[in-house]
């Protein structure tokens, strides 16, 4: 399928004239035509890295309200920008997000850089990124491609070849059919095309404006599109937590994770390594804090990652204070554990201990 100068011209407009009458009305987003603040745009885009415009909604507004300019959340304590963060995972972005902010404001006077080579240079924006903030925010001529841009991309051109391995011809394709004018709108309506009409299941085929060019409607294949390769199925860890109780107040030991690696920086009930087969006790024991009595909960916590699945088994123990002080970390009430940076595999197990503890 190619497209001729004309052709390419026509499909812009058309999608364009779609998006000044359908476009999504979203809380980080300008009127088409007009120019959104980059830092709305740059907020936006990283929070919405594998995650839903419906989850993104009340993060987003909350993190407006706290730091209204970049150079406030560059101000902000991190433990408050990872905390802020809680359910939105992959910590390490909100981690890249606050250095972000710290770059703009100090080595930018708190302004964005306006091109994608720029934006590029920046902690924790990547290709993709930086593609979107610079044709969203600053209106260059630049061709985002996500979920969305690509199956519609993949239908227009009827493309089989599955994912990933199509990307690279998706990607030029798309580029090749991203207009001068309005480049911003042009990205956004693509977006929002794939996320209400040009649907994964069901595409709306009938109100889309590109039906007369489509070659995967026209071959009736365009639900499939675009194909997946198989998928390896994903290994299960296991590990043991360590629920550690003060014996005199009755308070919790929880501890920072290190900085680099899952989870970095934030906080967990200590734990022992998480493997791809089940160690000897001993050795899972070792890794405790402390030698005690423990006692094993009943019931395990299980908690999917990227690419493991993780089953969690909770020992507890109280211990005397005078041990207690002993140990690194730091002994909060049960009411106290909200203000730590917990993250949500962290959350379970507390959930799990406090449902089970005999202790
Ligand atoms: Fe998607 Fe159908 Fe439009 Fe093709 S015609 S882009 S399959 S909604």
């Amino acid at each position: 399928m190619h497209f001729t100068q004309q052709d390419r011209q026509r499909l812009a407009a058309s999608m364009l004239e779609w998006y000044d009458r359908h476009h999504r009305t979203l809380p980080w987003r300008s009127e088409p035509g007009e120019t959104p603040d980059p830092y709305h745009v740059w907020l936006s885009e990283i929070m919405l890295q594998q995650t839903t415009v419906q989850t993104v909604g009340p993060y987003f507004a909350a993190f407006l309200k706290r730091w209204p300019a970049v150079t406030d959340l560059a101000n902000a304590e991190l433990d408050d920008v990872l905390h802020a963060w809680q359910g939105l995972g992959y910590y390490a972005r909100a981690r890249n997000l606050h250095k972000c902010a710290k770059v703009v404001a100090t080595d930018y006077d708190g302004v964005f850089p306006d091109t994608e080579e720029g934006l590029l240079k920046l902690p924790g924006i990547g290709p993709y990124t930086a593609c979107a903030v610079a044709a969203i925010a600053f209106n260059r001529h630049a061709s985002p491609v996500d979920g969305n841009i690509e199956r519609v991309i993949s239908r227009l051109f009827a493309l089989e070849t599955p994912l990933p391995d199509v990307k690279p011809e998706i990607k030029e394709k798309s580029a090749a059919l991203t207009p001068s004018n309005r480049p911003g709108d042009y990205a956004q309506a693509l977006m929002d095309l794939g996320a209400t009409v040009c649907t994964p299941r069901n595409p709306a085929c009938g109100i889309c404006p590109w039906q007369a060019d489509c070659e995967g409607r026209k071959s009736g294949i365009a639900p499939d599109l675009p194909k997946k390769r198989k998928k390896e199925p994903k290994p299960t860890r296991v590990g043991y937590a360590f629920w550690i109780r003060r014996e005199d107040d009755g308070r919790i030991l929880v501890r920072r994770r290190p900085e680099k690696g899952l989870l970095g920086g934030l906080y967990e009930v200590p734990g022992s390594d998480w493997r791809a087969i089940e160690a000897p006790d001993d050795v899972m024991l070792s890794e405790a804090p402390v030698s005690a009595e423990w006692s094993e909960l009943d019931g395990t916590v299980g908690h999917t990652f990227t690419h493991f699945h993780l089953t969690v088994s909770v020992l507890a123990a109280t211990l005397p204070a005078h041990e207690a002080d002993q140990l690194d970390g730091s002994w909060t009430t049960i009411d106290g554990l909200s203000d730590f940076a917990l993250p949500t595999v962290m959350k379970k197990i507390v959930r799990h201990a406090l449902k089970y503890r005999s202790v």
